[in-house]
């Protein structure tokens, strides 16, 4: 298993050093917009545990953090009127990790549009506010209905 650098930009944006654009947070996880985004509500999922990858989570931190994924992608593809999903994650920069904070990516796609390159470019901050708005309001109504958050 990799080791860890407590002082990787994701514990930092845990750490409350460096901002991000929040969509949710429960004691285990955070999840929030990622800043070269492949495609729009391209969000990222972290655990709150000091994890490389994949292979240093607990069971129980594995299972909260594919939980919220789980909860979470159906949400931001309504929000950003999306018509599928792409669950992505790396481990090692062999495989393309470039963050060694265990995170998983939800990548709305839409029929027809193609996905940026990952790394190609900055978002305007104004344009992912926007977008974390939007799927906020989602997750906000949802739960306003009561619904289970499935599909
Ligand atoms: P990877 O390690 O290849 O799974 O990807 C790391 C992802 O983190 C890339 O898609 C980056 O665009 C994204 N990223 C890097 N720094 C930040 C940051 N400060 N806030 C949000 N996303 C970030």
């Amino acid at each position: 298993m990799a080791a860890y650098d407590r002082d990787n930009i994701f514990a930092k944006v845990l750490r409350g050093k460096i901002p991000c654009h929040k969509l949710y947070e429960d004691d285990d996880t955070l999840a929030f917009l990622d800043i070269m985004p492949r495609t729009d509500g391209h969000a990222l999922v972290i655990t709150k545990e000091p994890a490389p990858d994949l292979f240093g989570i607990s069971p129980e931190g594995l299972a909260k953090l594919m939980g919220v994924v789980q909860k979470l992608a159906p949400k931001i593809k309504n929000a950003v009127g999306a018509d599928g999903v792409l669950i992505q994650q790396f481990n090692g920069a062999a495989a393309g990790q470039t963050v060694f904070h265990l995170h998983v990516h939800i990548i709305p796609r839409k029929e027809g549009v193609s996905m940026g390159r990952e790394g190609a470019k900055m978002a305007d901050p104004d344009a992912l506010a926007a977008t974390a708005e939007k799927i906020r309001d989602q997750i906000h109504s949802d739960e306003i209905r009561g619904e289970a958050g499935h599909g």
